[in-house]
């Protein structure tokens, strides 16, 4: 069964789609957190960090440049923020992984 990320990727599942080359895809967060909100996704199925393999490593390495080119196309010049939630502690909900790009208003730290 393909993942609900996957569904996207393949527009079984519609979204607003910001971003796409040949590894990935971006698009905005369906319950955004901050006026901008946009989640870059590898298109291989890979459920969160902890199962990432040395052979995709070029994959995460074009998720963090695709997330700085959208930042920048979405004029974030003051700052924004590359969240990656990995496993149940560390809040994920969608077992496909994916990194926020959280912008637009003055983020607080530490997050909840
Ligand atoms: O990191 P985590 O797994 O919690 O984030 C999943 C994100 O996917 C949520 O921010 C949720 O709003 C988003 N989502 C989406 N479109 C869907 C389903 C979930 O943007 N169809």
């Amino acid at each position: 069964m393909a993942t609900l990320f996957t569904q996207i990727v393949q527009r079984e599942i519609p979204a607003d789609i910001v971003y796409e080359d040949d590894l990935t895809l971006a698009f905005r967060d369906i319950a955004p957190k901050a006026p901008t909100h946009i989640l870059v996704i590898p298109k291989k199925e890979i459920v969160s960090l902890a199962e990432l393999t040395a052979e995709d490593e070029a994959i995460v390495g074009r998720c963090v440049m695709v997330a700085h080119k959208v930042a920048q196309a979405e004029g974030l010049d003051g700052g924004y923020r590359l969240v990656c939630n990995s496993g149940d502690d560390g809040g994920q909900e969608v077992p496909h992984l994916h990194f926020h790009v959280l912008g637009g208003r003055k983020l607080t730290w530490p997050p909840g």
